[in-house]
């Protein structure tokens, strides 16, 4: 690692408080208890030095925010196994903050996720996002879906080792994903509120949200899963627009997100200055968790792309200095 990144890791640790870094996380049911409203960051695996390098910087100024936790993705089909797994323990070992690594199951054998969830767990991790996973395009040769389909196969497996694993211990938390505005592959919204209950009932202990806009989604979203008997928190998945480029990547991305007339004309209104476009960006998300808190969200989930400036302002404008006061 170069000399900048772990100065960068180390001001991390330093500026979040004197936890010990390498020991177990809390289960993801003592941090809900112990936080009223649970906040978490989300990152993605760095490809490169100086990807990695921003990312360290931005870890450094996120930390003294003092996340719940923090969520680390991965790459549909393995692309980015060892990277993914290679920040999660260097934040377990350098690190006060608490990883929840993603895993996907799409072109993976059981042995491959039981090895993932070997060094995991030994590395002192206690909660997963079990996620179905989208094959990688252009994916040719064996079926990607031969051992895990869908998200509810991973939650089986992550319970499965748990109880096989760590008997007497406590199991894993396990989280998924939810989808205010629908999951493209199902069109029929009750049979989708069906496939979430399977994983609830399957041994999911949370849910977090895919980004959205427009809070009425989210809150129309939680009533349908009170109704559907899904008893574990929801937790509300947000990106701040912080560039019309990276705008237009997540309408892909999250494809079926919907952008609400009134969000469009402000950024109409702001036009090319990238300044303003990034005001108005920031300026919506963070009005979004404001309501959301007002209304009893279990916890805020920031998309954060690896960077910490959206962030930050967010919890100035709201009035917080860190993620204790969200509550
Ligand atoms: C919070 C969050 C984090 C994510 N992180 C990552 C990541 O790190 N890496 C990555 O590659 N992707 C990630 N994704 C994207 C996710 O992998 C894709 O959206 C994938 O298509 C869905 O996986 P899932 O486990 O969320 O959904 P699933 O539960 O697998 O559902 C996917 C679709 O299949 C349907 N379905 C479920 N069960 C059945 C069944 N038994 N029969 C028929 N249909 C069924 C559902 O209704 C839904 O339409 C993330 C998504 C979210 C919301």
């Amino acid at each position: 690692m170069p000399e900048a990144s772990t100065n960068r890791i180390d001001q991390a640790h330093e500026a979040a408080g004197p936890a010990e870094p390498g020991t177990p996380a809390p289960h993801i049911a003592d941090l809900f208890a112990r936080d009223g409203v649970t906040a978490s960051f989300e990152f993605f695996p760095p490809k490169s030095r100086e990807a990695a390098d921003g990312l360290y910087a931005a870890i450094s100024e996120l930390a003294p925010l003092k996340p719940s936790f923090v969520s680390v993705t991965y790459g549909a089909g393995g692309s980015t196994r060892e990277l993914t797994r290679d920040l999660v323990l260097r934040l377990i070992r350098q690190t006060p903050l608490h990883p929840v690594p993603h895993m996907t199951g799409v072109c993976h054998s059981p042995a491959e996720i039981e090895a993932m969830l070997q060094a995991y767990t030994a590395a002192g991790v206690r909660n997963i996002m079990a996620l179905g996973g989208d094959a990688p395009a252009g994916h040719t040769g064996a079926d990607p879906y031969e051992h895990f389909r869908y998200g509810v196969d991973m939650v089986r497996a992550v319970r499965a080792f748990s109880d096989r694993q760590l008997p007497g211990n406590r199991r894993l938390g396990i989280g998924v994903g939810g989808y205010p505005e629908g999951h493209a592959a199902t069109p029929n919204r009750l049979l989708e509120m069906d496939h979430l209950k399977a994983k609830v009932d399957a041994g999911a202990d949370f849910i977090i949200t895919q980004l959205f806009f427009d809070n009425h989604d989210f809150y129309d979203f939680r009533e349908r899963c009170e109704l559907a008997g899904i008893r574990v928190p929801v937790i509300a998945g947000i990106m701040p627009i912080t560039s019309t480029r990276g705008m237009a990547r997540m309408a892909e991305l999250a494809a079926g997100s919907r952008f609400p007339a009134p969000l469009l004309r402000a950024l109409r209104r702001a036009g090319e200055d990238p300044e303003l476009v990034r005001r108005v960006g920031v300026h919506w998300a963070t009005e979004q968790c404001r309501d959301l808190l007002d209304h009893k969200v279990a916890g805020l989930h920031l998309y954060t792309l690896n960077r910490s400036t959206a962030t930050r302002e967010i919890y100035l404008t709201l009035g917080v200095r860190d993620s204790r006061a969200l509550a």
